[in-house]
């Protein structure tokens, strides 16, 4: 096995109501199995395109993964189609329906005839069992071709693909070239600032086998190593040399590594290391500082709390900020933005507090603030400054920014790490 295509399946992936995701998580999961894939077709739900994807998909390559249509409903056509080519009969599958009308059961739905389609599946195929949800997946070898068959539903598809087809493939391929990666996640720096002027050239480290990539988030840049090849250890080894010369370079910017890694993550590890509790006062964040901060399992062993004032009113009451300074200075101001991280802190009983406040825009900016001035405030009882950061004019990027310049201030504090993120200047208070 050698070559792979992909067919992406549904209306709503055609006119952009959904991100089609499905493409981008398998070709990445095939390519790394060493697999070349060649193309990747989405198509409605129309039975002939779909006929015409498919017999192109045969023609074309050795292995091909269809996801979506697998519903109980009338535009749901993947099985019929597949049937039609293969010569397949429909055949009810006893454990799927079994399994389906105890689901329904427990829901209380009443089980309809609609919902018989959704248990039956091609003779001729192995039935991947899923247990995520209501449409069996199946796998068949017809005419020197593998062709796996997949819900449309995400989670429903990697649970197939991880628990099922990957292991196939694996043992197709065996002994043939795969693909071994190493992923480091970088914080308060631009992309191109960190290839070109942090890391420079690795030319001397590149022999072309090993490939660097640098994939951009708003929470970071993630450098992503990686090298084809058969040996694990053998690969292993030369990954390790560039990503060695990576951490002498940009060790400092580095928050951890992992394919999955967050910057809320690798701060809450230092947090969880330091034993140290966290707390924050948000204004133009609106609460998303806390949201990402809680995105981590066990988060509650290092976060206090958080208070989101977005009224003045909220700030002087709850936090204690001075009238008159939020008079005089403004809401978006040092001052405010360091007494709010020092409430938060201090209110909140906890060793750091954080704050942001900000003109996330579009409206509300003037000459000397424009839209996207942002002040993140930082206390910890030894230490206390706020940053000023000059974001965009987008207000939801401007929220997701300063978040991630609060998270990567406090994990640079506790490091002591300079220059603050982007280049940013420290206002002692
Ligand atoms: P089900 O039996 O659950 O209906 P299905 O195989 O019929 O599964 P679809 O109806 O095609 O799947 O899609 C189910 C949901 O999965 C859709 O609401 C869609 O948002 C999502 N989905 C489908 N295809 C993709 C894709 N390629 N990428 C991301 N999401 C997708
Ligand atoms: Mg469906």
């Amino acid at each position: 096995m050698r070559t792979a295509h992909i067919i992406t399946i549904g209306h709503e992936l055609l006119i952009g109501d959904t991100v089609n995701t499905n493409a981008s998580w398998i070709g990445q999961q095939l390519t790394d199995l060493g697999l070349e894939v060649v193309q990747i077709q989405t198509v409605g739900d129309d039975e002939q395109r779909l006929r015409d994807a498919i017999e192109r998909g045969r023609s074309d390559a050795d292995l091909l993964i269809t996801t979506g249509g697998l519903g109980p409903t009338h535009d749901d056509i993947t099985k019929k189609v597949v049937a039609e080519l293969t010569g397949a009969r429909m055949v009810v599958h006893e454990p799927t329906l079994k399994f389906i009308k105890k689901v329904f059961e427990k829901r209380n739905i009443p089980f309809t005839e609609s919902n018989y389609q959704q248990a039956e599946v091609l003779d001729k195929a192995e039935v991947l069992f899923n247990k995520q949800g209501t449409a069996p997946g199946m796998w068949l070898h017809e005419d020197g071709v593998y062709i796996g068959i997949l819900p449309g539903v995400p989670q429903e598809m990697k649970h197939l693909m991880r628990e099922k087809i990957l292991s196939k493939i694996g043992d197709l391929t065996e002994g043939r070239s795969q693909r071994f990666s190493r992923y480091l996640l970088t914080a308060g720096i631009g992309e191109s600032t960190l290839s070109d002027r942090v890391i420079g050239s690795l030319g001397d480290y590149l022999d072309g086998e090993v490939a660097v990539a640098y994939l951009p988030s708003p929470q970071g840049v993630r450098i992503r190593v990686s090298a084809f090849g058969r040996d694990k250890s053998r690969v292993g080894k030369k990954l390790d040399a560039v990503c060695e010369h990576i951490y002498t370079q940009a060790g400092k910017y580095i928050v951890g590594e992992g394919k999955e890694l967050t910057l809320s993550e690798g701060l809450g590890r230092l947090l969880r290391e330091r034993h140290l509790s966290i707390a924050a006062a948000e204004s133009c964040t609106g609460g998303l500082l806390m949201d990402t901060l809680t995105d981590i399992p066990g988060s509650s062993d290092y976060i206090a709390g958080g208070v989101v004032a977005y009224a003045n009113r909220i700030k002087t009451n709850l936090l204690g900020v001075d009238e008159k300074d939020l008079a005089t200075f403004g809401a978006v101001s040092k001052t405010v933005a360091l007494q709010m991280a020092e409430a938060a802190g201090r209110r909140l009983e906890a060793d750091i507090g954080v704050s942001t406040t900000g003109i996330a825009g579009p409206g509300g900016g003037t000459p000397e603030k424009p839209v996207g001035t942002v002040w993140i405030g930082y206390w910890s009882g030894e230490r206390h400054f706020a940053i000023r950061a000059l974001l965009t004019n987008d207000r939801l990027i401007n929220k997701e920014r300063s978040v991630a310049i609060a998270l990567e201030t406090v994990r640079r504090t506790l490091l002591d790490i300079e220059p603050m993120p982007y280049g940013l200047e420290v206002h002692p208070s």
